[in-house]
C-alpha cells in the first residue's frame, strides 16, 4: 500500500472529488486506484478558508514504479505496518492467573489484552458493573445522592465513563498502540469514524455499551471481572507481592498484581504507602470549569461555516504563560456538554465535564486551570497533593452551600474582583446545582491572579471567550494524579517486585486513549514476566 498525506479538499466535496484528487495526485489512470482508505481527516482554517486535509492509503497498479517516481517526495511514502502483534502466549499449564485491580480505560485494556493472550485475568473492581452505576451516579446529580463505592469515578468503565470521549492523545506511540485501542472500542461498538478523524471522540452513552461488550469479551476469553471487590491491602512476602486483600475478608493470590486504580483512589494510596510501596508527589493543575455558549465558541472558531455538520460543535485549546511562572490552560474541554459533580468523597465538590455523541446540548464547557507543583504549593511527601486536594473541595463544597450544590461566578465579576448575586445569558449546567458567589474566596491567590491575566490572552484567540455572562463553576482539583508509583523499565513497582502499577492513578497516562495504551504496555510486561518465569 502507498501512503499520500496532506491531500487537501474544499469542505464539501464529494466523495468522487475525493477519488479525483487520489489519482490526480499520483498522475495515474483511475483505473489504476484499485482502492483507497481514509487514515485520517482533519480540517485546515487558515486564511479564512475551511478545507479537509486526508491522509490516504490507497492500493494501486504499479506501486513500486509510483515509489521511484516520488521518491523526494515526502507526502508519498509506503504506508506502516500499524497492526498489533502480540508479544507473547500464555503457556498451557498457566499456574498464577495474574490480576488487575480497577475496570478503568488501563485495567480493561490490560485485561483485554491478557485475555487475548490467554492469560485468563481476574479483575477486581471497587465499583459496580456500568448500568447500575449510572443509576449511583445520576443520584448524585439528581437527588445530591452520593454512593462513595459507585460514582463518577469509581465502576465498571472507570472515570472516563461519564465523559465526552474524546480519544486523542499526545504521547510518542511509535508502536501505534493508540490504533489497537482505537480499533478494540470500533469491535466494541463504537464508530467507525474514530479511526480516521483527528480528533474523535465517542460520547457517554456509546461507552456504557462498549464496556459491557469488552467486558464480554474478556469473560468469553476465560478472563474473570468481580465487581464491588474493593482492594483494601497487599499481601507481600518480603519485596514481592503475593496477592491482595479484599474489603470483605476475602483474599486473591497471584504473582503478578495490576494496579489501574484511577487517580480519586486516595485511600487506597494510603494503604500503598502504608505499605512501602514507592511513590513520588507529581505536578497537577486545578481551578475551575468554564461555560459559554456553544454558538460563541462555534462562531469564533469556524467564522461562516459554523454550524455546518462536517465540522460540528467547535472545541479549542488555549494556554498562556502567567507573569507569576504559572501556566494556565483549557483541560479536557466538553462542545455542546455538561459540567457534572465528580466527588467519590462526601461533603467535597469537584466538577469535570462529558457530552453525548451529539454534542448538541447549549453549553461549550472546559477545564480553566493552573499548574501547580509540589515543591512549591504541597510541599511534605508523596499524599501531599491529596490533602491539598481534599482541603479546596471541601471549601468548594462549604461555599457551595450543601448538599453538593457547587459555587459559581460570573466571568465578569471573577475579573471585577466581586461576587456574584444572579446569573446572566448563560444558563450553568452543573446538577445539583450552583450557588453564586466569589471564587476567589477558595482559589490560592496565585491561581486567581493567573487566571485573570488569562483571560484577555484566550480572548483574543477566541472572541468572545470573555464573555461577561459566562460561567465559572468549582472547583476543578483532579485533573491528574497527584502523585506517580514509580516503576522502572520492567514496568514494575520501583521496590516491589510483581506489581505492575498502571494508567492514570499510577502518573502513567492521562485520558483514556493514553490510559488504553498503557494498559496494553503493562498487559505485554505481565505476559513476559510470566512467561520469564517472573
Ligand atoms: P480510571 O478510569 O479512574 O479507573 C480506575 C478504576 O479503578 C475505577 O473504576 C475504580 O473504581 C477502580 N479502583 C480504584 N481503587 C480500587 C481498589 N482499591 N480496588 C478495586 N478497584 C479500584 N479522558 C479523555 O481522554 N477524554 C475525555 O473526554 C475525558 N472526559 C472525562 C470526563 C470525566 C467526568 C472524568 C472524571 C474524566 C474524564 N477523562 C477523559 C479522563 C479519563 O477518564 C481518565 O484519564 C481515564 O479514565 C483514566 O483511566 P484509568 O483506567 O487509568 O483510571
Amino acid at each position: 500500500m502507498l501512503r499520500i498525506s496532506e491531500l487537501k479538499l474544499p469542505l464539501d466535496h464529494t466523495p468522487e472529488e475525493l477519488a479525483d484528487a487520489v489519482s490526480s495526485y499520483l498522475k495515474v489512470p483511475a483505473a489504476d486506484v484499485r482502492s483507497f482508505t481514509v487514515f485520517k481527516r482533519s480540517y485546515d482554517a487558515r486564511k479564512g478558508v475551511m478545507s479537509l486535509v486526508y491522509i490516504i492509503d490507497v492500493d494501486v497498479a504499479n506501486e513500486d514504479k509510483l515509489f521511484v517516481r516520488f521518491k523526494g517526495d515526502r507526502r508519498v511514502m509506503p504506508t506502516p505496518d500499524t497492526h498489533y502483534y502480540y508479544v507473547a502466549q500464555a503457556p498451557e499449564n498457566l499456574k498464577s492467573r495474574p490480576v488487575v485491580v480497577g475496570f478503568g480505560p488501563c485495567g480493561i485494556f490490560a485485561a483485554l489484552i491478557l485475555a487475548q493472550m490467554g492469560f485468563k485475568p481476574i479483575v477486581l473492581e471497587r465499583g459496580k458493573e456500568v448500568r447500575q452505576r449510572t443509576k449511583d451516579t445520576w443520584g448524585l446529580w439528581r437527588k445530591s445522592q452520593l454512593n462513595t463505592e459507585s460514582n463518577v469515578q469509581y465502576g465498571e468503565g472507570g472515570a472516563g465513563t461519564f465523559s465526552d470521549g474524546k480519544l486523542y492523545s499526545q504521547i510518542k506511540d511509535p508502536r501505534h498502540l493508540g490504533r489497537k485501542v482505537l480499533t478494540e472500542f470500533v469491535k466494541a461498538g463504537a464508530p467507525e469514524e474514530i479511526l480516521y478523524l483527528a480528533r474523535p471522540h465517542i460520547g457517554t452513552f456509546r461507552l456504557v455499551s462498549m464496556v459491557e461488550n469488552m467486558r464480554a469479551e474478556i469473560i468469553a476469553l476465560g478472563g474473570e471481572i468481580r465487581f464491588e471487590q474493593r482492594v483494601d491491602d497487599l499481601i507481600l512476602d518480603g519485596d514481592s507481592v503475593r496477592g491482595v486483600k479484599l474489603a470483605d475478608g476475602g483474599e486473591v493470590l497471584s504473582d503478578h498484581v495490576v494496579l489501574a486504580l484511577g487517580h480519586s483512589a486516595r485511600d487506597t494510596f494510603q494503604m500503598l504507602e502504608k505499605r512501602g510501596v514507592y511513590m513520588e508527589a507529581k505536578p497537577f493543575s486545578i481551578g475551575v470549569r468554564i461555560e459559554h455558549p456553544q454558538s460563541l465558541i462555534d462562531a469564533a472558531r469556524w467564522g461562516k461555516y459554523a454550524g455546518h455538520p462536517i465540522l460540528g460543535a467547535a472545541d479549542y485549546k488555549l494556554v498562556h504563560h502567567a507573569g507569576n511562572g504559572r501556566a494556565v490552560y483549557s483541560f479536557c474541554m466538553c462542545p455542546g456538554g455538561t459540567v457534572v459533580a465528580a466527588t467519590s468523597e462526601e461533603k467535597r465538590v469537584v466538577t469535570n465535564g462529558m457530552s453525548q455523541y451529539s454534542r448538541n446540548e447549549r453549553n461549550a464547557n472546559s477545564g480553566f486551570v493552573v499548574s501547580i507543583s509540589p515543591e512549591v504549593d504541597y510541599p511534605g511527601g508523596p499524599l501531599a497533593g491529596l490533602d491539598f486536594q481534599r482541603e479546596l473541595e471541601s471549601k468548594a463544597y462549604e461555599l457551595g452551600g450543601g448538599d453538593y450544590f457547587a459555587p459559581a461566578q460570573l466571568l465578569g465579576d471573577f475579573m471585577a474582583g466581586k461576587a456574584s448575586t444572579q446569573l446572566g445569558e448563560v444558563e450553568p449546567s452543573y446538577k445539583p446545582g450552583v450557588t453564586m458567589t466569589d471564587l476567589s474566596r477558595i482559589l490560592p491567590d496565585f491561581c486567581v491572579e493567573a487566571m485573570r491575566e488569562a483571560i484577555p490572552h484566550f480572548a483574543r484567540q477566541i472572541r468572545g471567550y470573555d464573555l461577561y455572562d459566562a460561567v465559572l463553576t468549582g472547583l476543578e482539583t483532579r485533573t491528574s494524579s497527584p502523585l506517580r508509583i514509580t516503576r522502572g523499565d520492567d514496568f514494575q513497582s520501583l521496590n516491589i517486585k510483581g506489581l505492575f502499577p498502571a494508567g492514570e492513578g499510577a502518573g502513567y497516562a492521562g485520558g483514556i486513549l493514553s490510559a488504553g495504551v498503557d494498559g496494553i504496555k503493562i498487559a505485554e510486561a505481565v505476559a513476559q514476566a510470566i512467561v520469564a518465569g517472573g
